[in-house]
């Protein structure tokens, strides 16, 4: 999906036992910085996201950067595949750094999920099921990223700490596009900014003092991992996400 001039929601579709749904990698590019891929799918989504970026006239070789949300394994699981072909480096928050080299056990994997996971899904999928996640991706950071910090890319991308969903997560404010690319921080449904999922948020209340953190920032629209792009105005229903919680 086209956001604008140069900037992509990529819709790669995700199976997670027999829920399928479609995430939105965000592909960012310009011919003298290269460009920049925000999160990067579940394990094996390197090939769908290489798809995408020959759709739009580009190669690994023009891909620089991984910028990773947090942690998560339908965020991160595409990365080390994509390192191998392209070379880009990799930047995360310090907080969810240990976890995306394997240093620490990711907080949302553990054997007992992958147990679930295979109960869930029909017998013909198990092989499938324990190649993608019988083992936690993982993949070198080499830039980490501070709350704040402003990317030269695209006129500039503000860093914004928005922890909750994970300890490190954090949202990309292109104050060019007044687009705030959220992760996992929000969701949106048929257009409708809604918070993050219950289940997936080990800290709620942290999570929605990151939502008011986000109202400082002048945001149009929002970009979500989960649901895509949100209708305009996206402000006065993120005041609302954020103030009544
Ligand atoms: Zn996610």
């Amino acid at each position: 999906m086209n956001i604008a001039h140069n900037l992509e929601a990529l819709e790669i579709p995700m199976r997670f036992g027999t829920n399928e749904s479609i995430i939105h990698p965000v592909l960012i590019w310009d011919e003298k910085e290269g460009a920049t891929l925000i999160d990067t799918g579940i394990p094996g989504s390197h090939a769908a996201i290489g798809a995408h970026l020959e759709r739009l006239g580009l190669s690994w070789k023009d891909l620089r950067r991984i910028i990773l949300t947090h942690q998560d394994i339908d965020h991160i699981g595409g990365a080390s595949a994509i390192v191998e072909a392209s070379g880009a480096e990799v930047l995360a928050h310090p907080d969810d750094i240990p976890y995306i080299q394997g240093e620490r056990m990711l907080i949302k994997w553990n054997p007992a999920r992958l147990e679930a996971m295979l109960q869930a899904a029909p017998p013909e999928q198990h092989e499938r099921v324990r190649r993608l996640f019988g083992a936690p991706p993982r993949v070198r950071v080499d830039r980490a990223l501070a709350d704040g910090e402003r990317l030269p890319y695209r006129g500039g991308i503000t860093v914004i700490h928005t922890p909750g969903p994970t300890p490190g997560h954090i949202g990309l404010y292109l104050s060019a596009d007044r687009l705030l690319v959220s992760g996992d921080a929000l969701r949106a449904e048929n257009g409708l900014l809604q918070g993050p999922s219950p289940q997936m948020t080990p800290d709620l209340p942290l999570a929605t003092a990151s939502l008011r953190k986000l109202l400082s920032y002048p945001i149009e629209r929002v970009l979500c991992y989960h649901g895509g792009l949100s209708a305009p105005g996206a402000l006065a229903r993120l005041r609302e996400l954020a103030l009544s919680a």
